[in-house]
Parts: C-alpha cells; sequence; structure tokens
C-alpha cells in the first residue's frame, strides 16, 4: 500500500505570530521515494521575512521578561502537546522525507525529551559568585554574573532529522529565555511548521517562535545578515557552515556540520558486536546521518571474519518502501543524491576498490553498500557521503588506526571497539574528535551531553545546558562596599 498517496496533501503559509497568513509564493514538498506531492510551503518575500523577525524581537520582548518558573512550565506543556501528537509528526516525516517508518516514529517519540530537559534547566540557569577579593585592590567589592538571553536566533536546520534538528536548537534558545526564527530545510518545512503550531496550542506566547520557509539563498542569507538576529545556530553542511559564519561576522554562531565518522575495531573486541553496530550506524536513515559510521578500520588479524559478519548483515536489511514497517533502509532525500553517491562509488571501483554489495540504485534508493580497499584519497573515504556506504580497511598497530581515524578534514565523533582500557584511553586522548565512544560507534549520542565537532566538523556544542551557555551571554555585577567599610 502506498501510504504516501493516502496522506492528505497539506497546505502551510509561514508560520508568524502563532498564525498561517496566506503566503504570497509557494514551494512545493515531494516525497523522494514515490514523487508524490506532500505538501505546499510559503517561499517567504523580503517583506514577510522583515515581518518575522520584527514578530521575533517582540516576542524576545515577552519571553525574556517572563519568570523561568513561567517558562518552564510552558515548555514542558509543550513537550506533552508534542508527545500527544508523536504519530502525527511521525508520519509527517515519512511524508517529506521518506524516512522509514520506524524510525521516524523513534525520532517523534525520542525529541520531545529534549524540550523537558530545557524546561528543567531553565529553572537552575544562573551565573555564579566572583571571589573579588583574590588579588589586592579589590577588597570590599561583591562579584557576581548574570547568564542573560541574546535576543531572537535564527535556527537553521537540515533535511535529515526534520524534528530532532529543530528542537535542538529551539529548546535551549527558548530555555535560555530569547526568541527562535526556525529556517527548516526546504525539503522538510512541513514537520517544523508542525512542531510550532503544536507548541504555540501549549501555551507558547506569539513572536516566541517563528518559523520562515523558503530556500536558503533567499531566506537563510537574509535572515543570518538581519542585524536583528543576534545569533546564528545552525547545523548542516560545512560548506554552508563556512558562508554563514562570514555573514554573521562578530555575532555569534553555532556551527552543528558534517563528518566521515569512523569507528575502530580491534584484535580483542567483541567482533558480533562490533560488526552489528557497523551496519546498524552506517545504514540508518539511509546513512544520511552526520555521526554515521563511514570508515570502519579493523585489525589485520580480525578483518576477514569482521567484513564477512558485516556484509552477511547487510543483505539481510530490507530496502525500499519507507511506510513499509519493516523497512531498514529507505529512500535518500533526492534521486539526485543517490546518483552523486552512484558517482563517488563508481569512482572508487575505477580506481581499484571493491564493491563487496550493494552499489547500485533505483530512484532515491541507493542500496547498503560494503567497500573494501579503496585509498584514503578517494571521495567515499575523505569527503561526507552522507548515504548507506561504508569502507572497511585494515590496520596493524593500533597507532596507525588512530592516524588513519585522523586523517580527516572532519572530527564529529569517532568509536573504538577494544577490550584493553589501555589503548581506550590512548584513543580518548588521540582522536581528534568531540566525543569518543568505547565499545560503541560513532553514533551514539544522549540529548544532554555535549555534542559537537572539531575541525571542520563545527563550533560549539549542543546538548541542551551546553547550548544553552552558547546562547546567553555573561554578565558582571560588581558592586563596591565602599560605604560599609568603616
Ligand atoms: P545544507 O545544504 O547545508 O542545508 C542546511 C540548511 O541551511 C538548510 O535549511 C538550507 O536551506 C540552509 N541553507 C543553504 N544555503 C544557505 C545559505 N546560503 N544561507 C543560509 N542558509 C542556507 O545541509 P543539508 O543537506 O540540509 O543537511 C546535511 C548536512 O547536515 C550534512 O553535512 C550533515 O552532516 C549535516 N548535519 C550535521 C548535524 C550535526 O549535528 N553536526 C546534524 C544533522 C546534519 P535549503 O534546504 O533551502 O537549501
Amino acid at each position: 500500500v502506498n501510504k504516501t498517496l493516502s496522506h492528505p496533501v497539506i497546505h502551510r503559509g509561514l508560520f508568524v505570530d502563532g498564525a498561517f497568513p496566506e503566503p504570497s509564493a509557494t514551494l512545493k514538498i515531494y516525497n523522494p521515494f514515490d514523487g508524490q506531492l506532500v505538501g505546499t510551503v510559503a517561499e517567504a518575500s523580503p517583506p514577510e521575512l522583515d515581518r518575522i523577525v520584527e514578530s521575533s524581537v517582540n516576542g524576545f520582548r515577552t519571553w525574556s521578561r517572563m519568570p523561568a518558573h513561567a517558562r518552564a512550565q510552558i515548555l514542558m506543556a509543550a513537550a506533552d502537546a508534542l508527545e500527544a501528537r508523536a504519530e502525527d509528526v511521525a508520519q509527517t516525516i515519512t511524508a517529506e522525507l521518506g524516512k522509514p517508518i520506524r524510525d521516524s516514529r523513534l525520532e517523534s517519540s525520542r525529541s520531545p525529551k529534549v524540550l523537558r530537559r530545557a524546561a528543567e534547566e531553565a529553572k537552575r540557569f544562573h551565573g555564579d559568585i566572583v571571589q573579588m577579593d583574590a588579588t589586592p585592590g579589590a577588597e570590599n567589592r561583591f562579584g557576581f554574573t548574570m547568564r542573560v538571553p541574546l535576543g531572537p536566533i535564527a535556527c537553521i536546520t537540515p533535511f535529515n532529522f526534520p524534528m530532532s534538528a529543530v528542537l535542538h536548537k529551539i529548546a535551549p534558545a527558548l530555555a535560555a529565555g530569547n526568541s527562535a526564527i526556525v529556517k527548516p530545510a526546504s525539503a522538510t518545512p512541513l514537520t517544523a511548521l508542525l512542531i510550532a503550531e503544536v507548541m504555540h496550542q501549549a501555551g507558547l506566547p506569539d513572536g516566541v517562535l517563528n518559523v520562515a520557509t523558503g530556500s536558503g539563498e533567499t531566506v537563510g542569507g537574509p535572515l543570518v545578515r538581519d542585524p536583528r538576529v543576534r545569533m546564528v545556530a545552525f547545523t548542516g553542511s560545512a560548506a554552508v557552515g563556512m558562508h554563514l559564519q562570514a555573514d554573521a561576522g562578530f555575532r555569534r554562531v553555532q556551527l552543528e556540520l558534517g563528518s566521515n565518522g569512523a569507528m575502530i575495531v580491534h584484535d580483542d573486541a567483541d567482533l558480533a558486536a562490533a560488526a552489528t553496530i557497523a551496519v546498524r550506524q552506517g545504514f540508518n536513515s539511509a546513512g544520511q546521518v552526520c555521526i554515521a559510521i563511514q570508515r570502519v578500520y579493523v585489525q589485520r588479524r580480525v578483518y576477514d571474519e569482521v567484513v564477512e559478519r558485516v556484509v552477511t548483515a547487510t543483505n539481510k536489511l530490507k530496502v525500499g518502501d519507507p511506510w513499509d514497517e519493516a523497512t531498514d533502509v529507505g529512500p535518500l532525500v533526492s534521486v539526485a543524491a543517490a546518483a552523486r553517491t552512484q558517482s563517488w562509488v563508481d569512482e572508487a571501483a575505477a580506481g581499484g576498490a571493491q564493491v563487496l554489495t550493494g552499489g547500485t540504485s533505483d530512484g532515491a534508493v541507493y542500496a547498503p553498500t560494503v567497500i573494501v580497499g579503496a585509498s584514503p584519497d578517494m571521495k567515499v573515504v575523505c569527503r561526507e557521503i552522507f548515504a548507506p556506504v561504508i569502507v572497511v580497511e585494515s590496520y596493524d598497530k593500533f597507532d596507525q588506526a588512530l592516524d588513519a581515524a585522523n586523517r580527516s578534514d572532519y572530527g564529529l565523533q569517532a568509536g573504538v571497539f577494544t577490550r584493553d582500557l589501555y589503548l581506550a584511553f590512548r584513543a580518548a586522548q588521540r582522536l581528534d574528535v568531540g566525543a569518543v565512544m568505547v565499545n560503541d560507534g560513532p553514533r551514539f549520542r544522549v540529548d544532554y551531553m555535549p555534542y559537537g565537532g572539531m575541525k571542520m566538523s563545527g563550533i560549539g556544542r549542543e546538548g541542551v545546558r551546553y547550548a544553552m551557555d552558547e546562547m546567553s551571554d555573561v554578565k558582571t555585577i560588581v558592586i563596591n562596599e565602599v560605604f560599609s567599610s568603616d
């Protein structure tokens, strides 16, 4: 049964001041699996964008002056409301992105927990006491800091996690007392609009959360350059992130970018567990995950066994229709993404690499692919593939695996499988990444751990409280106790 056809076509305007005004121009959204029209959204014009930013300035004034307990209560109510609508959100994600419905349900049931955490953190978001008399000359002074919000924050989000990526921006932004303007990916704006509508119905005041749909160039760019926007919180590709950082000037940026995630499997590891993780974290969401496994480095003594286990497990994956409850790997975001993947795999094969399974596409669906014998300069190794393709290579000495994993422009997260505590710590110290997972792959994440990358994987950290620190300023107050010093 093709569920996309029975999913009603959704028409939405921009979300501004808690309503959907009639848009002046529209964008069409298609399901990448079957090409069916899923909905239309607004393509914000310059005056419409101006209205959105103005609304966020006003929303900030209201929200930042509310007591923390009131903000926390509204965020909690919004989390409840999103949980109650989890199935609607999951269906919307699958309709517009083609993510397998099982994975969409995981995303829609897990994401509201980010808001819950933000509501809790909103009540303990305070500064420090500064010991002023630590050096001569500052006696009789009392110093403390306060955490103050910044203002409207532009939250520019990618297509691959239409709910989670949005909540990881707006939940900390709002918990810290800012207002937020979401510019969702053009491929997946319907989920962001649904989230905003549900949160508004749960009690979020007008203007605190607005959604500006439209293309990156015509809506995202002008939003970033608008001086009323006080911070740019971006998740997406390194190329766009670099561009936005230049546009942001002196304003703060948080950049969560891509990677070509590595996992090391040493010869003392639980090989069955490592192979299972390689397949799950390499191919889940069709590999369209910033912390997906792309490169697997295996100690030579156990290499053949790991490769065999990985290929066998890959061949058991169910690939195709995202509405089928049994599907493990659905389509990529577009037919163009599948064609780009094909060209990188073909280039590797032409250069001498072996494609052990997969290596083919059907429309936007790319078959889960395992490659061996690739050289470090091939795109399938050194660029972010963002598709269900992994390369498996062997090494002799553990340090060679660390060097190979570090031979990347990126550095988001890495995994290392070993039972040797010494090697685990060596990996933790030497891998140039934002997080190292021991006996797991790079894909592991919980919402409240610090999360972000080194090198071209980004600047700053998500993870509710860590993001709140970045989405606020420290204000210092020093009281001169001159009148009480006699
Ligand atoms: P993308 O092409 O960089 O787009 C991300 C967002 O930026 C979209 O909303 C896009 O709008 C917008 N945009 C594009 N050009 C812009 C411009 N000139 N000015 C302002 N905004 C602009 O990324 P994507 O293809 O959607 O997502 C995949 C990438 O995201 C991968 O590299 C992945 O690793 C990364 N990612 C990172 C994380 C993380 O936490 N580190 C998480 C998820 C994804 P349009 O859609 O309209 O172009």
